[in-house]
């Protein structure tokens, strides 16, 4: 059994995670270190074997805590050499296994697979996390779903994908033009309604799990993230669960286990 739970995720902090054969994983850590041990106790996430830490990307709201738990955990972190060299300075002595599009990368019961996405940072990735059991695709910051994230998130068992705002809110948000069309641009964050399209060609029998992450606080709410995506969801043959997942506490567990004539994406 694989156990996904995603401890918080927004502008305001992201990180998750996949527990498997009594280890973890941890995917982001954008809280503080003590924050991410409390959101782990609350949820019953152990932290007493951890594999190690992988990052998407630099930005604060995905690394706040990565520094001390990788000290205090003594684990590795699992990033492109992009986002590596950006956060190396205060990462003193932390060991980097590196992550390249072309390879996978083994974390204890883990294997890391990533694709590099379209936002405004040193070298973003999106994730594909699989183990014995199960397979979880985690994308969010990223202005367009492209080829390479398309096929890095087929075939998988749980995803967690971006859907940050609704382009209606974005509009009568009161954030300049310059702002939105950031935000909405290549470099920045996928709308709910490119989100339900991009689920809806990933949809598959062994899809089991869907959250929707990084909601924005003043441009979606989580109605209007689920009125987007579930009936496209819906319409393409999804038997699973859709959740959302917030800011302010965890949102899971998620028990994954495929049934037992599903084949893995082996990479
Ligand atoms: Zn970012
Ligand atoms: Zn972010």
């Amino acid at each position: 059994m694989t156990r996904l739970v995603v401890l918080g995720s927004g502008s305001k902090g992201n990180a998750l995670a996949i527990e498997h054969g009594g280890e973890t994983l941890l995917v982001d850590v954008g809280f503080s270190a003590r924050e991410i041990r409390r959101r782990a106790a609350a949820a019953a996430v152990s932290l007493d074997r951890v594999a190690g830490i992988a990052l998407t990307h630099e930005h604060g709201d995905h690394t706040a805590g990565v520094a001390l738990l990788a000290r205090e955990l003594g684990v590795p972190v699992y990033c492109s050499r992009g986002t590596w060299e950006r956060l190396r300075p205060r990462l003193g002595g932390a060991e980097h296994r590196p992550l390249t599009m072309t390879t996978v990368v083994e974390a204890g019961p883990f294997r890391i697979e990533s694709a590099e996405i379209s936002h405004d940072a040193a070298e973003p990735v999106a994730l594909a996390v699989t183990t014995a059991r199960a397979s979880v695709g985690v994308a969010y910051d990223l202005g367009r779903p492209t080829a390479a994230v398309r096929y890095l998130l087929r075939s998988r068992t749980a995803l967690v994908l971006e859907a940050n705002h609704d382009d209606v809110l974005l509009r009568t948000s009161g954030y300049p033009p310059v702002v939105q069309q950031r935000i909405a641009g290549a470099g920045g964050h996928l709308s709910n309604r490119v989100a339900a399209e991009l689920l809806a060609e990933l949809v598959h029998a062994e899809l089991a799990v869907v959250v929707l992450a990084h909601l924005s606080e003043r441009c979606n709410t989580e109605a209007h993230a689920r009125d987007a995506v579930a009936p496209a969801l819906a319409a393409a043959g999804f038997t699973g669960t859709l959740h959302v997942a917030r800011q302010g506490d965890p949102t899971g567990p998620f028990a994954l286990s495929l049934s037992e004539t599903a084949e893995l994406p082996l990479g």
